[in-house]
């Protein structure tokens, strides 16, 4: 019988922590800005025996603001563990993480793919850890050496684990990106994947379904196997390595064979998996609780301080934006920027008396930048001198309007047939024509009419 095969993907999302020191000594948090390799280092980050790790309040107050931003229940009483394993990047041979009790649980994030309808993601959980020294493989003196730094070793990470619930490898980039965002909107990461302050893996498996649409496995039953991709340095890689991952698997699965589970990295030079280490189960981290540090209560009135804090996240940023008027293109770019976002929110707060401030979406995009370093009241200023060059001259616009609607009959009759997107098209047309210059909200009411009337 012909068998369909769904992917069912989860994430593992690491980040490093924005705090001054590090997770449980005193030493600077700053691994990228260090000027030379372990000069951030002490005792307990180098693991030397009898040093005691002292937990950081800030990573911890950091971590439950992410679980918090992600929806999650904050833990009144968490816990830190050992995980062990042997690797020469981790000195004490232990990694202190959360395994039973991590500070928050059971969130969800929610987000539209491709302005469609609404997904649902699931976050099981949001940990915190300490990150592993750096290994660098470098030839000297014609040898072949590994050298290690501690500067990153100690430095608070922040794991969140989504649950099964992602279909393919787009969705999976989304989901990435919506946390990403969440992050940068929270002030708790740089979360900048090319330094390796986000770091991405991805856990893949493939679920059968029979021909005629009944589950092989009964509903919510998840394939007995996982394929974890490690380290991912960007969202597009990763979208390629899920791709390649289910590829793989199909085939496997499709010659009647079983798949082994298995870990592989992402080779970003030949844009293809690696084998890596054999999977450890959770037996062989032989978890414990860490007896150096007691368990962590959180009083309600800690917690709803972080709460006060939060300001406002993109997808409610995104959709005031929307109701402002702004185009979606330009919403998007806004919202993923949290400067850009603080600023035009500003403006918009203080513009009102314009009637129609639909144009900022677009003067937004082509002024990042200076927008970026200006206070708001003199933004206000420029964007009303602004509007002030656009021209507004009816006649002259009808003749743009009239241009573009006869060279764009495809995207016309888009329009015409239901396909709203195709109107912003059309807007982009007429502002060629004007380089730059026409009255955005004029040329789309003056579209949007002429397309509703000559039919
Ligand atoms: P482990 O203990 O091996 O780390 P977990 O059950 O904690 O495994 O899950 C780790 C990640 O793997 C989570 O993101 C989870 O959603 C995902 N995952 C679990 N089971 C599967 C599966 N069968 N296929 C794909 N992803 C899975
Ligand atoms: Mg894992
Ligand atoms: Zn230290």
């Amino acid at each position: 019988m012909k068998i369909k095969l769904i992917p069912i993907i989860g994430l593992e999302v690491h980040v490093e922590l924005k705090t001054n020191s590090k997770m449980f000594c005193g030493c600077k948090n700053d691994p990228f800005g260090a000027s030379k390799p372990n000069i951030y280092t002490c005792p307990v980050c180098l693991g030397l025996p009898g040093a005691l790790p002292v937990p950081n309040k800030k990573a911890i107050e950091l971590t439950v603001k992410l679980g918090l931003g992600l929806g999650c229940e904050i833990n009144r009483e968490s816990r830190f563990d050992r995980k062990h394993y042997f690797y020469p990047d981790l000195p004490k041979g232990y990694q202190i993480s959360q395994y039973e009790k991590p500070f928050a649980s059971g969130g969800e994030l929610k987000f539209r793919i491709q302005n469609s309808e609404f997904r649902i993601i699931r976050v099981r959980r949001v940990h915190l850890e300490e990150d592993t020294g750096k290994l660098l493989h470098r030839k000297i003196d014609g040898e072949e050496v590994s050298l290690i730094d501690f500067n990153r070793s100690g430095v608070p990470l922040a794991e969140i684990v989504t649950e099964p619930d992602i279909r393919s490898a787009q969705e999976a980039k989304e989901t990435a990106k919506k946390i990403y965002q969440i992050v940068r909107a929270l002030g708790v990461s740089d979360a900048d994947m090319e330094k390796g302050s986000m770091r991405l893996e991805a856990n893949i498996s493939l679920s059968e379904i029979k021909e005629k649409g009944k589950r092989k496995k009964e509903k919510g039953e998840l394939p007995d196997y996982k394929v974890e991709i490690k380290n991912i340095n960007s969202f597009r890689f990763m979208e390629r390595a899920i791709n390649a991952e289910i590829e793989r698997q199909e085939k496997i699965l499709e010659s009647g064979k079983k798949v082994q589970q298995q870990t592989f990295g992402w080779d970003t030079e030949k844009q293809e998996l690696k084998p890596q280490r054999v999977k450890e189960e959770a037996a062989d981290y032989r978890y414990f609780p860490e007896p150096d540090i007691p368990p962590i209560v959180l009083s309600d009135d800690w917690i709803l301080k972080i709460k006060d804090q939060i300001s406002k996240l993109p997808e409610e940023i995104y959709e005031g934006l929307i109701r402002t008027g702004i185009a979606a293109a330009a919403a998007k770019v806004i919202v993923g920027d949290r400067e850009l976002a603080e600023k035009i929110n500003g403006i918009i707060r203080e513009i009102k008396e314009i009637g129609d401030i639909r144009d900022i979406g677009n003067w937004a995009l082509h002024h990042q930048e200076m927008i970026k370093e200006k206070p708001v009241d003199e933004l206000i200023s420029l964007f009303k001198q602004g509007r002030e060059g656009l021209v507004s001259d009816s006649g002259q616009l009808k003749r743009w309007v009239k241009e573009v609607v006869e060279d764009n009959v495809q995207a016309v009759n888009d329009y015409r047939k239901g396909k709203e997107a195709a109107l912003m098209f059309l807007v982009g047309q007429a502002q060629r024509l004007a380089k730059g210059k026409a009255d955005v909200s004029l040329v789309k009411d003056m579209l949007s009419s002429k397309l509703s009337s000559d039919l």
